[in-house]
């Protein structure tokens, strides 16, 4: 058979996955539940690109690879969006994907695809990878609803022996969710009461006033932060300025950005990753190089 007759081979490392059953987390957060013959061998790792079939495509068309290497997009009526999102479980032996959407409105792509998704629709998947914690005695864990599946995860994994706070901007308190951080940890709900998503400096500000371990080096302290463009940059200059953390001591991602949509926000600013997000993510990859070596 000639090139050109060949069927296109999908891009690699895309998996094409099929919802399973949807959940009301709470009134604002839906659980979709992924699987499939494709999930198998899903690795682990904190984030996801989810790649979002226009509304009502009968045959969703997934971005393949061209003879000479290249990615080749679907036309742009038919080219699925690329969002973010946290693997917030997953199931290797029920082959089950979840993944938590905060349902913020119409206007966006994600959010209303998991509105209203149902069992039988598809999603691509690429992934697992990113950047997660490192270990510490002490954790200062600060994130927006975006980023709440995130902090669920994570106050799940930190060690027994952890101390700090975990603090968390909700719209009300219709969206608190059931977690169970360490006895040492602190949890706190931030409410917004009202005020519009990504306006208000509580989140920062509420970092701001921790009190911060006066026993422990600098070593053994973590801060991770997520969540609204403005106030992962303000708790960031924070932490590395005023708290005196180095780049392998926290991890601040921009997860959206207030008035942009997610492929501008990427496109432009990079999720606010900043030169010390690449360097400490170097020196990560290289010890780990060098441990398995
Ligand atoms: C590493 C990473 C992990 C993430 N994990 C999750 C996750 O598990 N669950 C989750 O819900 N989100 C998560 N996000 C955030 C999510 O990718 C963004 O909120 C994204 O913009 C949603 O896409 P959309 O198509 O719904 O809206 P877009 O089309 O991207 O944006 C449309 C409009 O909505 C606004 N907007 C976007 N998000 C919100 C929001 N939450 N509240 C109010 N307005 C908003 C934008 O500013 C824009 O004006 C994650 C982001 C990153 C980078």
């Amino acid at each position: 058979m000639s090139a050109q007759n060949q069927a296109p081979v999908r891009m690699p490392g895309l998996r094409v996955l099929t919802v399973l059953r949807t959940a009301q987390v709470t009134p604002r957060m839906r659980r979709i539940t992924l699987g499939g013959d494709e999930i198998a061998g899903f690795g682990t790792g904190p984030n996801i690109k989810v790649l979002i079939p226009p509304p009502g495509d009968p045959d969703p068309q997934w971005p393949t690879v061209g003879p000479d290497g290249r990615k080749v997009w679907p036309p742009e009526d038919r080219r699925p969006a690329i969002r973010t999102y946290t693997a917030r479980r997953y199931d290797e032996a029920a082959g089950e994907l979840d993944v938590d959407f905060v349902l913020h409105g119409d206007h966006g792509v994600a959010s209303r695809w998991a509105a209203q998704a149902r069992p039988g629709d598809v999603l691509g998947i690429a992934g697992p990878g990113g950047r997660v914690h490192a270990d510490a005695d002490w954790y200062a864990v600060a994130g927006d609803h975006t980023a709440l599946p995130a902090i669920g995860k994570i106050v799940e994994e930190l060690p027994e022996h952890a101390r700090g706070h975990v603090l968390v901007e909700i719209p009300d308190a219709g969206e608190i969710q059931d977690l169970k951080p360490p006895p040492g940890v602190e949890l706190r709900w931030i409410m917004r009461d009202g005020a519009e998503a990504g306006t208000t400096t509580l989140l920062a500000d509420a970092v701001r006033e921790l009190p911060w371990p006066t026993d422990l080096p600098g070593d053994r302290i973590f801060a991770w932060v997520a969540g609204e463009s403005s106030a992962v940059r303000a708790i960031r200059t924070h932490v590395r300025d005023e708290r005196g953390l180095n780049r392998r001591r926290y991890l601040a991602i921009g997860y959206w950005k207030h008035g942009m949509n997610e492929t501008s926000y990427h496109d432009e600013h990079d999720n606010d990753r900043d030169e010390d997000y690449y360097k400490a993510g170097q020196e990560e990859q290289a010890e780990r190089t060098t441990a398995a070596s």
